[in-house]
């Protein structure tokens, strides 16, 4: 089965090797037999909304985020669509504060949101650096963690009612405050975990290829589990390093 992914920006969004995020997908994908095709969609490409099963955007210093909120505002529209017709979306970091209303830049300068996701996002004064581990529930009573790396100036504030990625275990999360992280709308996923992400966290990359897949079938199709000893001792090793940092901050 062909996998289309429409990866955003790639040439200015992707700070902390974000495409590793591709990569690991792309392998995992292939160890089932699947075939995933990435396409790039940056500065004045045109987005279709049916073309892609899965959208993806990484993480971006303030002045790259400001390279290209314009143009991602220009695709709004498209990405609504998409993501209303069951595409699934993977946004890290810089790309995640985009997929907001609005996020307001170190220098105060306001950047457009396209508005998927329920929030906004101001910059503060301290950056919140370091390893976080996360415990996440995408299903309903399915806990399961995820180990990453956070460094954003920008706190993230959540709607009332708005379902985050997870509960902070160890580090700052979308705020510093709220005890949440990232946040999440049916198929489309939102973080601060940079590392990148997905070598660390094979199920949760396993559930993205679930919701791709999902968006082509129509239905979630069951993947074959792989031999997941290097990931998970990966996994176990960030997870460590999270918790010496002495729990939420
Ligand atoms: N520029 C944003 C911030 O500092 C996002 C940073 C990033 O993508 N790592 O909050």
């Amino acid at each position: 089965m062909k996998i289309v992914v429409g990866h955003l920006y790639p040439d200015y969004l992707n700070i902390y090797a974000d495409r590793g995020n591709i990569a690991v997908l792309s392998r995992r994908a292939a160890w089932r037999g699947h075939e995933l095709e990435v396409r790039s969609v940056s500065v004045g490409d045109p987005l279709q909304p049916n073309e892609h099963d899965l959208l993806y955007i990484g993480g971006g210093q303030d002045r790259e985020q400001a390279l290209v909120a314009q143009d991602l505002a220009s695709k709004a529209e498209g990405i609504l669509e998409a993501v209303g017709e069951g595409s699934a979306v993977l946004a890290v970091c810089g790309g995640y504060q985009l997929l907001g209303r609005s996020y307001r830049d170190f220098h105060g300068l306001d950047l457009p949101g396209i508005g998927l996701l329920p929030f906004d996002t101001i910059a503060g004064d301290k950056r919140m650096i370091g390893d976080v581990l996360l415990e996440c529930e995408l299903e309903p009573g399915v806990r399961r963690t995820l180990a990453g790396f956070e460094n954003h100036v920008g706190r993230t504030r959540l709607d009332p009612g708005a379902h985050p990625l997870g509960r902070v275990v160890a580090g700052f999360g979308n705020d510093g405050e709220s005890g949440f992280e990232g946040c999440r709308v049916g198929r489309v996923v939102g973080t601060y975990l940079h590392g990148p992400l997905l070598p660390r966290n094979p199920w949760f990359a396993d559930w993205l290829l679930v919701q791709a897949l999902a968006h082509r079938l129509g239905e979630a199709p069951e993947l074959i589990p792989l031999p997941d000893e290097l990931e998970t001792e990966a996994h176990a090793v960030s997870a460590r390093r999270a918790e010496s940092r002495g729990g939420r901050h």
